[in-house]
């Protein structure tokens, strides 16, 4: 482990990912292994079986353990299957405090799934902190907060919300999804575990699916590492390398992101076709300074209101840089359309109550030369 000392490109690079010690390859192997000869009836090297520990593996968690400044890290296939495994910390009863404009898979594994073990959910606009005290009973145990909300971009203040689960005694979990440890660092703001998607920005190529929980106590820790054990939705160790790798140009990607995502933001604003810009960046946005105080910048994530499903499709079929599809974070720019992709799982009330119109399209701006960003989407939106 690199000193903490080391700035976060330099962290990115060495912090978990020594050379190796039989041959001094300075890249982490895969270690293509379900299981490890052990010497004798209980000695062995320090790994026993691939579903508890594997090298490739630990060297991601140290590295993505690092850049948070936690105290653990754990991976999973999925960020679905990390949330998941962060509520197991939970039993039949408890209660859990959320964002009301998460990640649509989450609402959907939080009321379609675990509220059937008997968990409780309460969704509430995060953004304004007060919702959140409102809203914490004796049964709550976690607050779970994604700050800038998809899609629409809205700011939830991470200090303010924990201090309110300090005093309550919740835990605060924040999904850094939107805008990687390069620009939100949600663990110096006082969360107690940080949640990613690492199949978006911190994998960054498009190529791998995978989750992460880090951690800043050791129960958590204890916790989540059985759970790895428990019930194996761990993160194989060659999309550990994949993640590992992209991982290293994390702090040179998301300037670029920053950097594209701010120029385009300024473009759309100005575009007769775009009705609405939603973008933290911007000084219109409602929490700009707030963005502007706990963010290390803006990001790449944009949402943009053209009025209809129509024009919205119209924009959609005429990309030609640009791809429509799930997903962000990804070296190239991606468009999705929320009220039929990410959100549709939602319900047409759910998505009215959100502001989620079928004439919104959210970008991820990519790290393409920004004027060729900019020439595709000023074509597709003139048409
Ligand atoms: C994609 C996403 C998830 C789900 O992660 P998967 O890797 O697709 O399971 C959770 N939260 C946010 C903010 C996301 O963008």
């Amino acid at each position: 482990m690199v000193s903490k000392k080391h700035g976060f490109a330099t962290r990115a690079i060495h912090d978990g990912q020594a050379p190796e010690g039989l041959t001094g390859a300075v890249n982490v192997p895969i270690f293509l292994t379900s299981t490890y000869q052990q010497e004798e009836i209980g000695k062995n090297k320090g790994h026993e079986y691939a579903r508890l520990t594997n090298p490739t593996r630990d060297a991601l968690e140290e590295s993505l353990c690092s850049l948070e400044g936690g105290t653990s890290a754990h991976v999973f296939g999925s960020g679905m299957a990390a949330i998941t495994a962060m509520c197991t910390m939970m039993k039949s009863g408890d209660h859990v405090v959320c964002s009301d404009n998460v990640y649509g898979g989450t609402q959907r594994v939080f009321d379609k799934v675990l509220a059937n073990y008997g968990l409780k959910f309460t969704y509430v606009d995060t953004s304004v902190a007060e919702n959140v005290a409102a809203a914490i009973t004796p049964a709550t145990k976690l607050v779970h907060i994604e700050t800038p909300t998809n899609p629409m971009m809205a700011i939830t203040d991470i200090r303010a919300v924990a201090d309110i689960c300090r005093a309550k005694g919740v835990e605060l979990s924040v999904d850094n999804t939107f805008l990687s440890p390069y620009l939100q660092q949600p663990i110096a703001l006082g969360a107690d575990i940080v949640m990613h998607s690492t199949t978006k920005f911190l994998n960054g190529h498009s190529d791998g699916l995978g989750g992460v929980l880090i951690c800043t106590k050791p129960e958590q820790a204890e916790r989540f590492r059985f759970v790895q054990k428990c019930t194996g939705g761990i993160l194989s160790p060659f999309e550990s390398y994949l993640l590992l790798r992209g991982v290293k140009t994390l702090a040179v990607r998301m300037k670029q992101h920053d950097a594209n995502g701010r120029a385009v933001a300024d473009f759309l604003k100005g575009h007769k076709s775009v009705k609405k810009v939603f973008y933290p960046g911007l000084a219109e946005h409602p929490q700009h300074e707030l963005a502007k105080r706990q963010q290390n910048g803006f990001g790449s994530m944009i949402s943009i209101e053209l009025g209809s499903l129509e024009q919205a499709n119209n924009f959609a079929k005429r990309l030609r840089l640009g791809y429509l599809a799930e997903s962000l974070g990804g070296v190239e720019t991606l468009i999705c359309h929320p009220a039929t992709m990410t959100h549709a799982a939602v319900g047409a009330e759910g998505r009215a109550k959100l502001g989620i119109t079928d004439g919104l399209m959210r970008i991820s701006a990519g790290i393409e030369d920004v004027e060729d960003i900019i020439a595709d989407l000023d074509q597709a939106l003139r048409g």
